[in-house]
């Protein structure tokens, strides 16, 4: 097994520093004999591996295509404005940014367009599910803006869209988010669009989670409705660790000026190059057959667990994401995550709505790229009960996890 699937580079590095090779391949080790649940991630391509493993790495580029502050960028150029039409048409946007380092630095790039230090912004509350640059006060978008947050309905887990519309006609915000790390419903975007026209406010779509999935034809898209929608590339749509922003012409400007030079500097040309190659394997039938099935996974894993007792928040999913209470079962959050870590099942806890306790947030992106079905899911519930029960001791469940995952190679030899 080669430890980057760019074999030259695997062969370079363990040859001089065989100290970095073996992390490497204790890694791919980890990832392909546990069980990855992870909602935020995913396996990218051997295709993806190689795009951030190429000499685009040594490039400076500051700037955009065509306008760049440093030489030698012609080659580049092509790149980037490859991956920017690709992206333009997988998602129907009229403009694409592919700078932004991350989902983070995509969002403080949207702020930065639209708002001033000071605004007032709705934003889904972090104990609903908000991300912590929906005004998290360890966070710049706390610090810098004037965060009110909405939540979710305590009987139904649902974004409680009257109090949306409530806090935005007391407040008047000027921006409000919608997006979510945890909700695992789909988001009503012309819903928010309706709210946002009616107090003034723009809309900001926060679809890191989901946007692999809108690539797929598989969840709603907000690109028809938010003024901005920001995103990662890593999530389900299974590229490389990084960012994205789509808007429509008039705010393309005031966007590019935003990434750079406001909040980055040289575009990692590398990365840009992989966000590319994720695209072009996005707009495949391929990928619209594997968005689907990580829907149906989700809702089989839903289905599971809630039948093993477990408290599944909105009692079910539309996504890829299941966020469950182990309460019921008589185990806290943190120590069910403890006994599955052990048990080489390898997932989050999340906050709860309306819960003081933690629970468990999975996701099944990464084991449907292995190819892992209803089938599979089925296994996963029982096993996961099992093991949060403390009925299945660790040793006897890592060899089951192990039995289960050594059928699924992520990146097969
Ligand atoms: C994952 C996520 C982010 C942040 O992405 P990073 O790449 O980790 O910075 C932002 N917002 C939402 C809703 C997310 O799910």
């Amino acid at each position: 097994m080669s430890v980057t699937h760019a074999p030259q580079t695997a062969d370079v590095l363990a040859r001089q520093d065989p100290e970095l090779a073996e992390i490497l391949l204790g890694e791919l080790d980890r990832q392909s004999s546990t069980l990855q649940l992870v909602a935020a991630e995913n396996f990218c391509s051997p295709a993806v591996l190689a795009a951030l493993g190429s000499p685009l790495a040594n490039k400076y580029a500051e700037g955009y295509p065509g306008a760049r502050h440093h030489g030698g960028c012609e080659i580049v150029d092509v790149a980037e404005r490859l991956a920017v039409d690709r992206a333009k048409t997988l998602f129907g946007a009229e403009h694409a940014n592919v700078q932004s380092h991350s989902g983070s630095s995509a969002v403080l790039a949207a702020y930065a367009t639209l708002l001033r230090p000071g605004d007032t912004v709705l934003a889904l509350g972090l104990p609903y599910g908000g991300h912590l640059t929906h005004g998290s006060p360890a966070n710049f978008s706390g610090r810098w803006f004037d965060f009110v947050p909405y939540g979710v309905d305590a009987e139904t887990g649902l974004i409680d869209h009257d109090q949306v519309r409530a806090l935005a006609r007391t407040h008047r915000p000027k921006a409000i988010v919608c997006g979510s790390i945890a909700y695992p419903r789909h988001i009503d975007y012309a819903f928010f669009r309706e709210v946002a026209d009616e107090v003034g406010a723009y809309l900001i779509a926060d679809a890191a989670h989901p946007i692999g999935l809108v690539a797929g034809g598989a969840a709603p898209s907000p690109v028809p409705y938010a003024d901005v929608v920001c995103a990662t590339t890593h999530k389900v749509l299974r590229g490389p660790r990084g960012g994205m922003i789509l808007c429509g012409s008039e705010l393309a400007e005031r966007v590019d000026r935003a990434v750079f030079p406001f909040t980055q500097g040289g575009a990692q040309m590398h990365t840009i190059a992989a966000k590319a190659v994720a695209f072009g394997e996005a707009a495949t039938s391929a990928f619209t057959a594997y968005a689907r099935q990580v829907v149906a996974n989700a809702r089989v894993l839903a289905a599971g667990l809630a039948d093993e007792g477990f408290a599944v928040t909105t009692g079910g999913t539309d996504t890829h994401l299941v966020t469950a209470d182990p309460a019921p079962l008589g185990v806290e959050g943190r120590t069910a995550r403890g006994r599955l870590a052990a048990a080489g099942m390898v997932l989050d806890c999340c906050a709860l709505p309306h819960a003081d306790t933690r629970g468990l947030r999975l996701g099944t992106a990464a084991v449907t790229t292995q190819g892992m079905a209803e089938k599979e899911m089925t296994r996963i519930a029982a096993l996961l009960a099992g093991v949060v029960r403390g009925e299945v001791e660790s040793a006897r469940a890592r060899e089951e996890v192990r039995d289960l995952v050594g059928g699924f190679p992520p990146y097969p030899a």
